[in-house]
């Protein structure tokens, strides 16, 4: 038998010009970086009549990574983007809704991380001191409201780790130009109106609207909650997880700031409500701000007269504010890579924006497709096989993270909330979790692993956040673990109070950006 001619993959077309669609079109393109006949070709589609999501405003440190990638500056991606900087999250409200109940997620890692799991120190001397206050600086940080550098620190590094706020509505344009001018992407603007296919059951190329035949080796499906090509062309099953995160709406608000010099918030604040959440985000030019919630629990309405009273409360309710209203529809897909067609982005799947961990899984998503990538079409089946496996695990995961926050909860004010901890409503792997959790500080060796979209810090912050309770056992810490605990905690008590003094407040720092630019590296 003669082998098949080999069908080298030489164009990629990525249908989608949001979010998705611009970070794996940028991604991919300087990866990539010859164009012609010499390398590869990388168009993206978009449709002017369906644009972009436009939300999607709260990020990972992964993102700074990502754009130096792409080879954009932090000054121009800041400006244009009204981006500010994001430390972590804080919930409020969210353990049992009396006044005093907040904590924080913060980026930075608790002391010691990168040599020993410190943890079980804490449990033992706690102090009055909430675990992330014990265990890291940046909580000090967050609560001034300061920057996570200065304006001296080089281009994506920081003093604290730090990811961004930023508008998404000026976000994919800002890739765009960007992706145009600097790494060759072809742009086209038109509407996708038919999909054909080889006698393989491949996508052999799309019909435009305006009659243009589109053929590639590759397509990258980021057409957002439409899901053409792999939920509308190719049926690849959607597996809802509405019976584990009850969240399936959205209310959505921008919200001026009282005084262009109003402080600027370096956390997303979370705070809970009777069926769900408000996020509340500021940028350097509005916040954003929006009520996820559950139509089982709470009416539309309803949900909108909480959203008024959280804005109320603060001061920032007025006639001119224009509330918008999303759908969500949470959940994935069973396969992601199937046959020549990737989805990435709504198109692969969304959960709730919770952790924020939507834009983060684009970047994974297309520098795994990057890494990936066969030369040939013969090498296909492998490399989807791989993404697909890779990717429902990371999936599976997010379900299980950001039901802890849930599950860990003692409101009882509301069904929402109680149903929320029904013993059927928890996967399997987060009980196995939670209770091993009461004999074991989590760590590492707790996921199967290494790179885990959430990892065992971001664990200890929320159990411990929330309240949770392990069982302490001195008897399994060393001495060396308690001097090394004490030198961390002395070494971040030392670090907090020089911050402290030079820190720059949020608001100053973006200000400083906008007139003189942060250091190039
Ligand atoms: C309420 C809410 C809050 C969120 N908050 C966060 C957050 O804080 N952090 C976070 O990480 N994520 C968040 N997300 C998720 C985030 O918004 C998305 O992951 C992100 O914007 C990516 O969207 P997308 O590019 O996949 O889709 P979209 O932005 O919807 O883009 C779809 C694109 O496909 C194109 N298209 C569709 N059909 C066709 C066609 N037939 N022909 C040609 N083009 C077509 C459209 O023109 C558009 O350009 C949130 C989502 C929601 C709903």
């Amino acid at each position: 038998m003669t082998p098949a001619e080999p069908q080298p993959i030489r164009k990629i077309l990525v249908v989608g010009g949001g979010t998705a669609g611009w970070i794996t079109a940028g991604v991919l393109a300087s990866r990539y970086q010859k164009r012609g006949e010499e390398g590869v070709s990388i168009t993206l589609i978009e449709s002017r009549q369906q644009p972009p999501i436009g939300v999607g405003e709260g990020t990972w440190p992964t993102l700074r990574a990502t754009l130096k990638q792409i080879g954009v500056t932090e000054t121009d991606f800041l400006r244009a983007c009204d981006a500010s900087f994001k430390q972590g999250s804080q919930f409020v409200k969210w353990a049992n809704g009396g006044d005093s109940d907040a904590y924080y997620h913060p980026f930075t890692l608790p002391v010691g991380y990168e040599e020993r799991n410190l943890a079980a120190y804490w449990l033992e001397n706690p102090q009055d001191r909430s675990f992330a206050d014990s265990m890291c600086f940046q909580t000090s940080v967050c609560r001034q409201g300061l920057a996570p550098k200065q304006i001296t620190t080089p281009e994506f590094t920081g003093l604290a780790n730090y990811a961004y706020h930023l508008d998404a509505g000026k976000f994919g344009p800002f890739l765009r130009d960007h992706c145009i001018d600097k790494l060759g992407v072809r742009h086209i603007y038109d509407e996708i109106v038919g999909i054909e296919s080889t006698e393989t059951g491949d996508i052999s190329q799309v019909v435009t609207k305006s009659g243009e035949a589109l053929a590639a080796d590759l397509y990258v499906d980021c057409s957002g909650f439409s899901a053409l090509l792999i939920g509308k062309h190719f049926g690849v099953p959607f597996l809802s997880k509405k019976d584990v995160l009850f969240i399936d709406k959205a209310w959505a608000v921008q919200v001026p700031y009282p005084a262009d010099d109003a402080a600027i918030n370096s956390v997303t604040v979370a705070t809970a409500q009777s069926s769900g959440w408000v996020w509340d985000i500021g940028l350097t030019t509005r916040r954003g701000v929006g009520y996820v919630f559950s139509s089982g629990y709470v009416s539309d309405e309803g949900a909108l007269e909480e959203l008024k009273n959280y804005l109320g409360a603060r001061g920032d309710l007025s006639p001119n504010l224009s509330f918008r209203k999303i759908d969500i529809n949470s959940g994935y897909r069973s396969e992601f890579w199937t046959r020549n067609c990737v989805a990435v982005g709504l198109s692969a799947g969304f959960i709730e924006p919770l952790e924020a961990s939507a834009i983060v899984m684009i970047e994974l998503s297309a520098k795994s497709i990057a890494n990936l990538l066969p030369s040939c079409r013969g090498g296909m089946r492998q490399a989807a096989r791989i993404f697909n496996d890779t990717f429902r695990y990371r999936w599976e995961r997010i379900v299980d993270f950001l039901k802890l926050h849930y599950v860990l909860s003692g409101r009882t004010d509301s069904r929402f909330w109680v149903d929320n901890r029904a013993r059927e409503s928890i996967p399997d792997s987060l009980r196995d979790g939670l209770e091993y959790w009461r004999d074991h500080c989590p760590w590492h060796e707790d996921f199967a692993h290494r790179e885990e979209v959430f990892s065992a810090a971001s664990y200890q912050y929320i159990l411990y956040g929330m309240g949770f309770k392990t069982y302490p056992a001195p008897w399994l810490l060393n001495d060396s673990d308690r001097n090394l605990a004490r030198e961390k905690m002395n070494e971040a008590g030392h670090y907090t109070r020089a911050l402290m003094t030079t820190l720059p407040a949020n608001r100053e720092l973006l200000s400083k950006v906008r007139k003189y630019g942060l250091q190039k590296i």
